[in-house]
């Protein structure tokens, strides 16, 4: 790839009403590559609220002729989409590497999990079941129908870059919202590859509308907008609180996935090698920048020591690089504000009283000065109380607490504001059973590690990871669609409920 700067950079659009379009204020931003921080990837349209209010509009005049499509077809018309995501998800996954740094293996998973997204909405537009309810009265039928909400805004944050948007439009769309969409400015690219895929597949044009740009600006806009009825939000709990304040207000339907600080408990009658594996790739898959990544590793006193010391030997060994080498098991971190704020939690860590077991700084040697690389990190001795127990990092660091029994290991686990994701190593069947009857979080794991949702199963979690909603499967269908009962009365003459029967 060709290093370009911001003078030769190649200018990406918009797409807005069914057209490919620069933002109104004629303004772009860059997109760099977080591995080598020189390269310029492109130039965005920065938005801003006359974008969204034209998004909005066309997204409202595409509404009613797609909330009357069939289902079926619209499911139909997904299957295709998620055919071009198969046929384009090398392309789509070397150029997401290049935006935000994770590695191959996993870029290209993010784009699988999109393809199964796609398939799975394809077979909701078959289903999309309603209920049938018997009345109290004779001769009456009743009976509950799904109908979409309108104008949907997607918001949603780097980590996954595909993955997500596909989480909420297809099931937004498959239900007959049509969309307006706001991607994190570090991932704008596969933003484009996505709706490409989306248009050249058969959805309509005006049916979907991406608007680029900050999240104070386009996000906000679309949030406030009278026309937006529903809004998907995945990000920061910060921002999702927010942005629940003014849904609030507006009494607008609002989904939120947001933060976690996810642990993972080892005990000591556990498989260590299993454990191990699952240790390394929940903390530093993704370099540490997962909504589900494993932050605390809690380990049992009898196991402690030894645990610690392998989990260190194999972490100084991961290989750190650009995700396009196959060769590179942990890319960069996707920003320098990304790497500040990771090493400033090493520094928290440090000054609370925790002791760092490895890693702890950023990565410069050779290549990787060009980039926003920093080390596996593994504090131990940490105690629930210091902010590294508590606080997301969103980097590739781990503090891991030592317990005494499992009791101590799922208070500990729960010691927390979030309740994303949880996972439990051991051979005890009973210990499980506790654990996952005990363990407060969206999704809890035996024997794996605290990363690994699969598409058509819900994803979210409790606390304040979000809002009671859940993503993935059946589950993200009910948050773009409203529900409608319908009586319908063939006797012919009036019949008074809980009067005439009595
Ligand atoms: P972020 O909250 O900074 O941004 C998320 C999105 O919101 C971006 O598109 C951003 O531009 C936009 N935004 C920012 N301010 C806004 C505002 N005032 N109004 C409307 N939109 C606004 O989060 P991020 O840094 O992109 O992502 C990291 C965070 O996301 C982490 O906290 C992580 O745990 C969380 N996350 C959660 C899940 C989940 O499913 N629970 C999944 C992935 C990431």
């Amino acid at each position: 790839m060709p290093e370009s700067t911001t003078k030769t950079a190649t200018k990406y659009l918009n797409f807005i009403d069914g057209e490919w379009v620069p933002a109104k204020s004629g303004d772009f931003f860059e997109n760099r590559n977080p591995a080598h921080a020189n390269q310029v990837i492109g130039l965005f349209p920065k938005g801003g609220k006359a974008d969204v209010e034209a998004a909005v509009g066309a997204a409202r005049s595409a509404f009613d002729a797609w909330r009357k499509t069939p289902a079926p077809v619209r499911g139909e018309i997904l299957k295709r989409v998620g055919d071009l995501l198969l046929e384009r998800k090398e392309t789509i996954a070397r150029d997401m590497t290049r935006e935000m740094g994770k590695v191959l293996a996993e870029t290209r998973g993010d784009v699988q999990e999109g393809i199964d997204t796609a398939y799975y909405a394809m077979g909701e537009g078959r289903r999309l079941f309603g209920e049938t309810v018997p009345s109290e009265l004779p001769n009456k039928f009743a009976m509950v129908v799904r109908e979409p909400l309108g104008v949907a805004g997607i918001i949603t944050p780097w980590n996954f870059p595909l993955a997500i948007p596909t989480w909420k439009i297809f099931p937004a769309l498959l239900a007959g919202n049509t969309i307006v969409f706001k991607p994190a400015s570090d991932v704008p690219l596969t933003a484009n590859h996505f709706v490409e895929a989306l248009v050249d597949g058969g959805v309509p044009p005006k049916v979907v509308n991406l608007v680029h740009g900050g999240g104070g600006e386009v996000g906000n806009a679309i949030v406030e907008h009278r026309d937006v009825p529903v809004v998907s939000f995945t990000g920061s709990t910060a921002v999702g609180r927010g942005l629940a304040e003014r849904c609030g207000r507006a009494l607008k339907r609002l989904s939120l996935e947001l933060g976690g600080k996810n642990a993972q408990i080892v005990m000591d009658d556990a498989d260590l090698d299993l454990a191990l594996d699952g240790a390394l790739w929940g903390a530093f898959g993704t370099t540490g920048q997962r909504c589900t990544a494993t932050s605390r590793l809690i380990l049992h006193e009898a196991i402690h020591d030894r645990f610690v010391d392998r989990l260190v030997e194999r972490a100084e060994r991961l290989v750190l690089g650009d995700g396009l080498d196959p060769k590179s098991q942990v890319g960069p971190l996707v920003n320098e504000k990304q790497l500040e704020a990771v090493a400033q939690y090493v520094e928290i860590g440090r000054a609370g009283g925790a002791r760092l077991a490895c890693g702890g700084g950023r990565a410069t040697a050779g290549a990787l000065a060009e980039g926003w690389f920093f080390e596996p990190t593994v504090f131990v001795g940490v105690t629930p109380s210091m902010r590294i127990a508590r606080e997301e990092i969103f980097g590739p660091v781990l503090s891991v607490l030592r317990v005494k029994d499992l009791d101590e290991a799922i208070a500990m686990l729960n010691d927390t504001d979030y309740g994303l994701s949880s996972s439990l190593y051991t051979r005890d069947v009973n210990a499980a059973f506790r654990a996952m009857r005990d363990i407060q979080a969206g999704i809890t794991y035996i024997n794996g590690p605290t990363i690994g949702a699969e598409a058509h199963l819900p994803f979210g979690g409790v606390k304040e990871t979000g809002n009671g909603h859940r993503e993935g499967g059946w589950t993200a269908y009910e948050i773009f669609t409203e529900q409608k009962t319908i009586y319908v009365d063939y006797s012919g003459r009036l019949q008074r409920a809980q009067i005439d029967n009595r």
